[in-house]
């Protein structure tokens, strides 16, 4: 089978899994795993930042960034295809007793002009617009990304207005490899970022939020309240660790395949629109006489696995675990697959 549902199914690899059994751990919550501190220090200094905390999931990390720029009946301010809003049950209101202002932005991408708009004049009526988030790369865009010019004029409205701004950069390295861009470009942007390992970095868990001390040491109370106090953890802080040691100048080659994929699905009547190709992950809406679960279901008989991802469209993310000659199976099955929607 070819796994395209999420760059969230790969493998560690042997290599990976060899280092983790190498780690030398403790007890987290009491500071005392050196390999959790050797990672958070290594990532904060990566971009800049004074200090991280290694967390079990990417939502928990965005959702203690929001406990921690915000109180209750505050809002955030961010675009609607955002995770923090699609994909976190919620969160925002139950963590923190804040309301959302959703922007419509392209693509998942907000610009500085439309925070501008949405930003409360503070009657005692409203929410007190208090947080930004940017997606970066954006998941529900299309795997869309934010120049560092389209960033710099958002964050230094947000420093003008006293909002904060968080950056939810699951996928951030994939951004990375496309720009050429360093992680220190963006540490001086925003006020926490997050990333996930993984996801294309291919760990088989962790996510970070990396701010300044004080945040990070409020961070862990929030961690420890919602059940996310880790103990002997330092073998998955080494699965990170190596990681970014290994995996991060590979992610060119996701983002590469995805493009090679999107040039075939270009062409394919069956698709009605496809989203710009940006980095690894391809999202194409099918023509209307073409149902999603059934498309879904042709794949798997090819061997494809892929997710429908709302209003009839369907997602592929390319990942480590994806061979040059799946890719060629893919580029091969998709245009076989007109056979089955000739009639209409
Ligand atoms: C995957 C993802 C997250 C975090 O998801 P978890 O499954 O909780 O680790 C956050 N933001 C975006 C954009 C994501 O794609």
């Amino acid at each position: 089978m070819i796994n395209l549902i999420s760059d969230t199914v790969t493998k560690p690899t042997p290599g990976m899994l060899a280092y983790m059994m190498k780690a030398e751990v403790g007890d987290d919550v009491f500071r005392e795993d050196p390999s959790v501190n050797a990672l958070q220090e290594r990532v904060a200094d990566m971009f800049g930042m004074e200090d991280s905390i290694f967390c079990p999931s990417g939502t928990m990390t965005n959702q203690i960034a929001i406990k921690l720029h915000t109180k209750a009946l505050d809002e955030v301010i961010c675009d609607i295809d955002s995770h923090i809003y699609q994909s976190e049950v919620g969160g925002y209101a139950f963590n923190s007793g804040i309301a959302i202002t959703l922007i419509h932005g392209q693509n998942g991408k907000i610009t500085s002009d439309q925070v501008q708009q949405n930003i409360k004049p503070g009657f005692d009526w409203q929410p007190i617009s208090r947080l930004v988030v940017l997606e970066n790369s954006c998941n529900k865009g299309g795997g869309s990304f934010y120049a560092l010019d389209e960033i710099k004029p958002i964050s230094e409205l947000c420093r003008q207005k006293s909002l904060r701004i968080h950056m939810d950069g699951a996928r951030l390295f994939n951004v990375l490899v496309e720009t050429g861009e360093k992680p220190k470009d963006y540490g001086k942007y925003f006020d926490t970022i997050s990333i996930c390992m993984s996801k294309g970095l291919g760990a088989p868990i962790g996510s970070l939020l990396i701010g300044n001390k004080d945040q990070i040491k409020e961070a862990r109370r929030f961690r420890k309240v919602m059940g996310g106090g880790m103990r002997q953890v330092g073998y998955l802080a080494a699965a990170c660790d190596y990681a970014l040691d290994h995996h991060i100048e590979r992610l060119k080659l996701d983002n590469d395949r995805a493009k090679k994929i999107g040039a075939v699905l270009s062409e394919m009547p069956y698709v009605k629109l496809l989203k710009p190709v940006h980095t690894n992950i391809v999202i194409f809406e099918l023509m209307d006489h073409i149902k999603d679960h059934e498309f879904i279901s042709i794949l798997k008989n090819h061997n494809i696995l892929a997710v429908p991802f709302g209003g009839n469209t369907i997602r592929f993310v390319l990942h480590l675990d994806v061979t040059d000659n799946m890719i060629n199976q893919v580029c091969d099955i998709l245009p076989r697959l007109n056979t089955f929607f000739k009639n209409d």
